[in-house]
């Protein structure tokens, strides 16, 4: 008997009792090898101690205090420590709970932009097909994911979505990248030019797109050329890296690796490593400035927001990633791990792309990759089967299952912890290809 609401309403899942470094272990006494990080939060791995010792400390002084009332000082800190890892302009931190939150609170941050400038007209939102920006109706209605999405239509909020940049999915035969990253730019104008540009407020995008596409990065130049059309009409770029951010793709920000730099960024899993729920928007002067010399406040918020004991884990968190030199670690072993998923799983015909950056890797299964890379039926539900047989053979991997409109296949997630080691690593892989093999064989049995 369960009170607990869980994810199947169905299941309830093993209990959890303990983790150390990417390893966890339930009630029962099952070990598992988190490869996924949980849904790419847990950077640091499970049980740190420095994250622990933080965490201690604050409680002893002060767990909580309204923000109505009181700052703190893990929250000062962790805020100035943002800014100084972020490029120039980027000097403003809003500290929130999770993902969905940092993604609304920067969806009305730019729409009171806009109001405090005097163009309230401006209110379109757009972003792209295949995205996920989190759970909560705004989040919800911004990302463009079908399945999460279609149980609630019509949303209450009206978006408009774009191709993604999917190379892998949405290239003509034979297209290079940079006609191609040309044509998935020019989406964005031609939508924005359908709209009117004088009503468009923002352009929302994954930098490295995550759970419901599979760790895609742009092809080279795109966000270059979103960013000057972005430019041209005056249109904020809302950059979320949830999911991508804080130094899961080898860099802090996921931007740095495109040359360009958003308007207002969202963080979250990274920032906080799991220890504590934490997300944050870190905005431009010029969007500060306009609401400081406006109306004077940020018209947004919640009780938990800048919490001090969740500020005292993230610090914590980033000032060990600092200390350790992790970001080259990442791209070290991102690279090593890169190298030993192309190794390994080349010789099956079902594993059509292979893609990431840093530490953040996607593997996309097709029915056969020599025979045009057709991915399954979504009544397969074949990531969600593989999960199961990694699951069962003590591994953890993020799994999102395709969509009616065919080119969503399926796919699995790895979002290692940045400590992992290259043993590890050999170790997660070869548990890897064989589930994947045990559930290609259970498949074709059915
Ligand atoms: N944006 C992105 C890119 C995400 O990956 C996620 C979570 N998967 C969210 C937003 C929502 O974050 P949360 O689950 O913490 O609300």
């Amino acid at each position: 008997m369960t009170y607990l609401f869980h994810r199947s309403l169905n299941n309830t899942p093993p209990a959890i009792v303990g983790g150390l470094g990417i390893n966890l272990w339930d009630s029962a006494g099952n070990t598992y090898i988190d490869a996924s990080g949980g849904a790419a939060v847990s950077c640091l791995g499970h049980g740190h101690p420095a994250v622990i010792a933080a965490i201690k400390k604050q409680v002893d002084e002060i767990a909580y205090a309204h923000t109505g009332f009181f700052t703190s000082e893990p929250a000062e800190k962790l805020a100035a420590n943002l800014v100084q890892s972020a490029p120039n302009g980027l000097n403003h931190v809003l500290l929130v709970s999770g993902g969905s939150e940092a993604v609304e609170a920067a969806i009305k941050m730019a729409r009171q932009y806009y109001i405090e400038k005097g163009y309230p007209q401006r209110y379109n939102i757009i972003a792209r097909k295949q995205s996920y920006h989190g759970n909560t109706l705004g989040a919800l209605a911004t990302g463009g994911n079908i399945p999460r999405r279609e149980n609630f239509l019509p949303l209450l909020i009206q978006t408009h979505h774009i191709d993604p940049c999917f190379y892998f999915r949405y290239s003509y035969d034979q297209e290079d990248e940079a006609c191609y990253a040309e044509r998935a730019a020019r989406s964005l104008e031609n939508k924005i030019l359908e709209l009117g540009p004088e009503t468009v407020m923002a352009f929302v995008a994954e930098t490295v797109v995550g759970a419901t596409s599979g760790a895609v990065p742009a092809v080279l130049d795109y966000f270059k050329k979103i960013r000057e059309i972005c430019d041209r009409y005056g249109i904020l770029l809302i950059l979320d890296e949830v999911m991508c951010g804080m130094g899961r793709t080898g860099y802090q920000w996921a931007f740095e690796a495109e040359g360009i730099q958003p308007d207002i960024c969202t963080i979250a899993k990274g920032l906080g490593g799991g220890y504590q729920p934490i997300g944050a928007v870190i905005a431009t002067d010029e969007i500060y400035d306009a609401m400081k010399l406006g109306s004077g406040s940020f018209q947004h918020g919640h009780t938990y927001m800048a919490h001090p004991t969740a500020a005292a884990a993230a610090l914590a968190v980033q000032e060990t990633i600092q200390r350790e030199n992790l970001l080259s670690a990442v791209k070290e072993r991102g690279d090593y791990f890169a190298q030993m998923l192309r190794n390994s799983l080349e010789d099956l015909d079902c594993v059509g792309d292979i893609r990431g950056r840093g530490l953040l890797w996607g593997v996309e299964l097709v029915q056969n990759k020599k025979d045009g890379n057709r991915p399954f039926s979504p009544s397969v539900n074949l990531a969600t089967k593989l999960k199961k047989t990694a699951f069962k053979n003590g591994l953890i991997i993020y799994p999102n299952s395709g969509t009616i409109n065919g080119r969503d296949g399926d796919h699995i997630l790895l979002a290692p912890p940045f400590i992992i080691s290259h043993n590890e690593i050999d170790n997660v892989i070869a548990i890897l290809k064989n589930s994947i093999k045990e559930t290609m064989m259970d498949i074709d049995n059915v």
